[in-house]
């Protein structure tokens, strides 16, 4: 039994959890988040299980790339036309629930945020 048996996104990854999925490639899988805090709130998840942006290292390192790149253009496909926030919230002062690394994606008119921070 280790971390990633009990892990929400990697059973969302595995197709044992429903996600409303909105991009997949052999990296990464991209789904909407459930509590969305904007009209556009999108979760990018790398395939493979790693805790938290702290505990990346080197051999993360072109997937993080992969990701990053990523985001623009499903933020794009998710409707927002001018400009969205990333965001990786990383360990308890980070504001971190889940541990399986994660960036939000969040847009849409500002005025339908809830609060600031995912
Ligand atoms: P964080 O605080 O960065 O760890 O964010 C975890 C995010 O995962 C929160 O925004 C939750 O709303 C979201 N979340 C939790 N469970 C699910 C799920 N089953 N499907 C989609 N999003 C989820
Ligand atoms: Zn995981």
């Amino acid at each position: 039994m280790n971390a990633r048996d009990n892990c929400i996104f990697c059973k969302i990854v595995a197709g044992q959890l429903p996600s409303r999925k909105v991009y997949e490639d052999d990296d990464m899988v991209a789904f909407h988040d459930i509590h969305p805090k904007a009209p556009v709130h999108l979760l990018v998840v790398p395939k493979s299980h790693v805790d938290s942006l702290a505990d990346c290292g080197a051999g993360e390192g072109e997937v993080l790339a992969r990701m990053l790149l990523k985001v623009p253009e499903l933020a794009r496909a998710a409707g927002c036309t001018n400009g969205f926030r990333t965001v990786i919230n990383t360990g308890p002062e980070g504001g971190q629930v889940i541990y399986h690394l994660h960036l939000h994606v969040l847009g849409g008119p500002r005025h339908e945020w809830k609060g600031t921070l995912p």
